[in-house]
C-alpha cells in the first residue's frame, strides 16, 4: 500500500512499452532531463526557456484539469485538490493552496520540495516555469479566462518554497 492513487492505477503495457493512467498516456523522466532543456534553451534566451517550459505546462494542465474535471464532475475547488493531489502523486512537490478567488480570478499555490528546483540547483530567479505553466492552465480552465503566473518564491533561489500566483492575463 503506497497511498498514492495515480500508482495503483497505472496500467503496464510491456508489449507497447506504454503506461496509461485512466487510458490517458504518462511518461517517467527524471527532473533532470527538464531541467537539461531548460539550461541548454537558457543558454541562447532565458526567456525562450521559460517561454518554452510555460507553455508545455500550460497544455497539459489546461487538457487534464479539464479532462479530470469533466470526468469525475468535479467543483472548481475539488478539481484544484485533485490536481494538486496528482501534483504529489507523480513526484513533482507537495503542493498546498494559499488562495482561491473566483470573482477576482485569482489563484495562489505554494509549492514544497519542488523536483524542478532541486534538480536545477541555484538561481537568481525562479526556474519552476513547468508548475507555472501547469498552474496557469489549471486557472484557465477554473476562471474560463486566459490565465497566466509567476513564480514569486523559488526553492532554487534560496527561498524556503516556491510560490505562484495565478491571475487572468
Ligand atoms: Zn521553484
Amino acid at each position: 500500500m503506497n497511498e498514492n492513487t495515480i500508482l495503483d492505477q497505472l496500467v503496464y503495457d510491456p508489449a507497447d512499452g506504454k503506461l496509461t493512467y485512466r487510458d490517458i498516456r504518462y511518461v517517467i523522466i527524471r527532473p533532470e532531463t527538464i531541467v537539461g532543456f531548460q539550461k541548454a534553451i537558457e543558454q541562447h534566451s532565458r526567456k525562450s526557456a521559460r517561454d518554452a517550459l510555460f507553455q508545455g505546462g500550460y497544455q497539459g494542465g489546461y487538457l487534464s484539469a479539464q479532462k479530470f474535471k469533466e470526468m469525475q464532475n468535479l467543483s472548481d475547488t475539488q478539481t484544484i485538490n485533485f490536481m494538486m493531489t496528482m501534483g504529489a502523486e507523480i513526484g513533482w512537490g507537495h503542493f498546498e493552496l494559499i488562495e482561491y478567488d473566483f470573482e477576482s480570478h485569482n489563484l495562489q499555490i505554494r509549492v514544497n520540495h519542488s523536483a524542478f528546483a532541486e534538480a536545477y540547483g541555484d538561481a537568481t530567479e525562479g526556474v519552476c516555469h513547468l508548475i507555472n505553466g501547469v498552474l496557469s492552465g489549471l486557472a484557465t480552465v477554473l476562471f474560463r479566462r486566459n490565465c497566466k503566473g509567476s513564480e514569486t518564491r523559488c526553492l532554487a533561489k534560496g527561498d524556503t518554497h516556491c510560490l505562484f500566483h495565478i491571475s487572468e492575463k
